[in-house]
């Protein structure tokens, strides 16, 4: 096949045997020519399909005029993003920065200023990034186990399960995190009461609530924030994956009401705010408009619909392209014959296929990921 794929990287990934070299809307094309329907979007991350016109031209535009000026500046695109965040949010302050796990650092630590509480409680399943802070809040033993010691204080309860989280609260909690749907670990939805008590119980204890929206935010759960469809108005969100289309940002965002927590000097990322990711990822707030997103509901009911009627597939979970389906199999053989068969898809733990094509699938692109699928789990 090819030379990239004896190239000198640490394993840190299974990565599979193919090499990308151009894409296009929900289409990817390997260094073969050969094209392959795109339903991972790079994790969930090209949320407007590759190449989309919109983020294009306006990364283009902004590498002509400057890449890079720092936070000790402003930059017109981070001032127009953080505008645009806070009018989807109903009133925040962001803190920009590369990547999901940063963004949740910065909740971490914003939290911890704010409340002068260091106990964090998370979720088992959670997941919530690689570096050490994340990897601590993330409820998933066997990722955390090789790196122990990791923060102390945290404190993991059972998802949709509220005397779980009550017992798992102490007067030392300033951060309760959340994924409104937990991907990582399964494409497992919370419910609207169980985020509704978590909500009243950090307000009891005098801590935060941070939802995680890295992977259910920029509108792929049908809503630009997945918590729009729960009752519940957090105090904090990090954004990132669908955000810049593919180029890294993420962002912490701060609601207005909620206690101040970081001055100058608490916190920062060289990087964060990067004027040519800004650009782009105004673009794509810009086009994440009610039609698109009416189209995301859309076109996620007739997938799971879809993936429902299909014999090998049992529970199907998730909201608007954000797609869970408990398979017969293992999860990783189907993703390979997919594959095989042309077609991106993910899996979420050991036999949960999970599908996260960009938002702007169209309903032809549907229908010929679910024929492949039916050929392919027979
Ligand atoms: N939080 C959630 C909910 C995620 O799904 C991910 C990545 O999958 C992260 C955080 C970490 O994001 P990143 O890989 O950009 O650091």
């Amino acid at each position: 096949m090819t030379v990239a794929t004896t190239a000198p990287l640490l394993p840190t990934y299974p990565r599979a045997p193919v090499t990308f070299v151009r894409g296009e809307g929900c289409r990817l094309f390997d260094d073969d020519g050969r094209s392959f329907l795109d339903f991972g979007a790079g994790i969930a991350v090209v949320a407007l399909g590759h190449c989309h016109p919109a983020p294009l031209a306006a990364a283009q535009a902004q590498l002509e005029r400057l890449w890079h000026a720092s936070n000790l500046y402003w930059t017109v695109p981070m001032a127009e993003l953080a505008e645009r965040l806070s009018a989807r949010f109903g009133g925040a302050r962001a803190f920009f920065c590369n990547s999901g796990t940063e963004a949740n650092e910065a909740a971490l630590k914003y939290a911890r200023r704010a409340t002068g509480k260091p106990g964090v409680l998370a979720l088992h399943g959670s997941f919530h990034g690689r570096t050490a802070g994340s990897l601590s809040v993330t409820g998933q033993a066997e990722k955390r186990a090789p790196f122990e010691p990791l923060l102390q204080q945290v404190s993991f309860a059972r998802p949709n399960d509220v005397d779980s989280l009550r017992a798992a609260a102490t007067a030392d909690t300033g951060l309760v995190l959340l994924e409104p749907i937990q991907g990582e670990g399964g494409v497992r939805p919370l419910d609207a009461a169980f985020v509704d008590a978590a909500a009243a119980l950090a307000r009891e204890l005098g801590a935060l609530l941070c939802l995680d929206e890295v992977q259910t935010g920029v509108g792929r759960t049908g809503s630009f924030f997945a918590f729009e469809q729960l009752d519940v108005r957090p105090d904090l969100v990090s954004l990132a994956k669908g955000l810049g289309n593919g180029l890294p940002i993420g962002a912490l965002l701060v609601a207005d009401n909620a206690p101040e927590g970081f001055g100058p000097g608490d916190h920062g990322a060289t990087f964060g705010g990067n004027p040519v990711a800004c650009a782009a990822a105004c673009a794509v707030c810009d086009t994440i408009d009610d039609s698109l997103l009416a189209s995301v509901r859309a076109r996620g009911a007739e997938l799971r619909a879809g993936l429902a009627g299909l014999a090998a597939v049992g529970e199907v979970r998730g909201a608007g392209l954000l797609i869970g389906a408990e398979l017969d199999r293992p999860a990783a053989s189907a993703v390979d014959a997919c594959r095989g068969a042309g077609l991106l898809v993910l899996s979420a733990g050991g036999r949960v296929l999970r599908l996260a094509p960009p938002l702007t699938v169209s309903e032809h692109e549907v229908e010929e990921a679910m024929a492949t699928l039916e050929e392919v789990l027979g």
